[in-house]
C-alpha cells in the first residue's frame, strides 16, 4: 500500500481549572506558573520533530486537553505559528480547538479565529446545573449558551457539543433537555459519550465505598436508543458510535484515530502513530518540559505495530463507524491469507446478530452497538 502523505496534528493542553469528579484525562488544575514554559517545550518539540516528516502535509490539527482555553490565546498562537513554521499545512485542513464554556471571552473567540481555528469542540456535557456541579464542573447552562453565541459571533460554523449520559442520579428528562439544548443551539457535532467511572477517580472512590448512586443500566440504553433517534430526526448522521454530524461536519480528525491514518501527538500526554510506530510522551507536564530542556524526546513509551496487529487494529477501530470496516480494502492491504485468520470469528458474530455484511462492508448490527465491546474483544490479537 502506498505511505499516506497526510498527516494529523494532536496538540494536548494539560491544564484545568479544576478536577472534574469523574476525570481521569492527563489534565491538572493549577499549574497556570509554568503555561509559558511549557508552550515553549511544546513549541520546541515540534521544530525537533517536524523535519523527520516533511514529505508530509498536515490536514487536520486538534488541540485538546484538558482545557485548551485556559491558556492564553498568545499562548496558543505561539504553538500554531511553530506548527505552521515547521509543516505544511494544507489550506483546507481541519483545525479544533477543545473548549470548557466557563473559560471563554469574546477576545478569545476572536483570537481563536485569527489564530486560524475552524472548528470549536464545547465541553457542555449536561444543561442541568444540578448535574454540572454534582460533576464538579466548572460552567453552567448559561455559559454554554453564551460560548455558543460568542463562537458563532466570531464566525465559527463547526461547531461540536460534547454531552455525557449514564451519569449517576440523571433523569431521561435531564438527558432529553440536554440534546435538545444543543439542538436549539444549532450545533453541526454532537459526541455522547456514556459515562464509565475510571479507577483514580473521586467518583471510583465513591463508588468503591457504595456512596455513589447506581446507574440503572436498562435506562442508560434507553438514552443512547433516544439520542441516536433524535439526533437522526434532526438531520445528524450518525457516524460512529459516540459521534453524530450534519453531513460534511464529521471530525476528520478524529476519523484519522478510527481508520488508523498517521498522527503526531505534542505535548505532555501526547500519542503518536507513525511509520508502524506508536508512541506516547511523558505524562507530567513538569516532567515534559524537563525532558525537553535536557534536548531529550519526551517519548515515555514505543511499541512496534506489526501487521497482524495492525489488522486486528483495523478491524477493532474500524468497527466503531457505523458504516463498519470494507473488507476488500483489508484484503487489498492484508492479503487475503491474514483475513482468513478472521472468518470465523466474523461467521461465528454475524450469526449472533452482532456484526452484518452491507455490500463488502463488515458493520456492527443495532444488537452490535449494544455489545460492542464484546465485539471488539473477539479481534484482539
Ligand atoms: S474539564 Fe475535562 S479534562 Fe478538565 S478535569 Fe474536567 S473532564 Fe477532565
Amino acid at each position: 500500500m502506498l505511505k499516506d502523505k497526510t498527516l494529523g496534528i494532536y496538540v494536548h493542553i494539560p491544564f484545568c481549572i479544576r478536577k472534574c469528579n469523574y476525570c481521569d484525562f492527563p489534565s491538572y488544575p493549577g499549574l497556570d506558573a509554568i503555561f509559558r514554559d511549557y508552550t515553549r517545550a511544546v513549541c520546541r518539540e515540534i521544530e525537533t520533530v517536524a523535519s523527520k516528516h516533511s514529505d508530509m502535509t498536515v490536514d487536520t490539527i486538534f488541540f485538546g486537553g484538558g482545557t485548551p482555553s485556559v491558556l492564553p490565546a498568545d499562548c496558543i498562537s505561539d504553538i500554531m505559528n511553530s506548527l505552521s513554521a515547521n509543516f505544511e499545512i494544507s489550506e483546507d485542513a481541519e483545525i479544533s480547538i477543545e473548549i470548557n464554556p466557563g473559560t471563554i471571552t469574546g477576545e478569545k473567540a476572536e483570537a481563536y479565529r485569527k489564530i486560524g481555528f475552524n472548528r470549536a469542540s464545547i465541553g457542555l456535557q449536561s444543561a442541568s446545573n444540578n448535574l454540572l456541579r454534582f460533576m464538579g464542573r466548572i460552567h453552567t447552562e448559561e455559559m454554554f449558551e453564551e460560548c455558543v453565541k460568542l463562537l458563532k459571533g466570531s464566525g465559527f460554523h463547526n461547531i461540536n457539543a460534547d454531552v455525557i449520559f449514564g451519569v449517576p442520579t440523571q433523569t431521561m428528562e435531564d438527558w432529553q433537555e440536554t440534546v435538545e439544548l444543543v439542538l436549539e443551539k444549532g450545533v453541526t457535532h454532537v459526541s455522547a459519550y456514556s459515562l464509565k467511572i475510571e479507577e483514580g477517580t473521586p467518583w471510583h472512590e465513591l463508588n468503591e465505598r457504595g456512596k455513589l448512586p447506581a446507574v440503572d443500566e436498562d435506562l442508560e440504553r434507553e438514552m443512547y436508543y433516544w439520542v441516536i433517534k433524535k439526533l437522526k430526526d434532526a438531520g445528524f448522521r450518525h457516524y460512529e458510535i459516540s459521534n453524530f454530524a450534519k453531513p460534511g461536519f464529521e471530525c476528520r480528525h478524529n476519523l484519522k484515530y478510527w481508520t488508523n491514518r498517521p498522527y503526531l501527538g505534542f505535548g505532555s500526554a501526547a500519542h503518536s502513530y507513525i511509520d508502524d510506530v506508536r508512541y506516547s510522551n511523558e505524562e507530567n507536564p513538569c516532567e515534559y518540559i524537563g525532558r525537553i530542556a535536557e534536548g531529550v524526546l519526551p517519548v515515555a513509551s514505543s511499541e512496534y505495530i506489526g501487521a497482524e496487529e495492525k489488522l486486528s487494529e483495523r478491524f477493532i477501530l474500524g468497527l466503531r463507524l457505523v458504516e463498519g470496516v470494507s473488507l476488500k480494502d483489508l484484503e487489498r492491504e492484508f492479503g487475503s491469507e491474514a483475513l482468513k485468520k478472521y472468518d470465523e470469528t466474523i461467521r461465528m458474530l454475524v450469526g449472533k446478530n452482532l456484526l452484518c455484511f452491507e455490500n463488502d462492508m463488515l458493520r456492527l448490527t443495532s444488537l452490535g452497538l449494544d455489545f460492542a465491546n464484546q465485539v471488539w474483544a473477539e479481534f484482539l490479537m
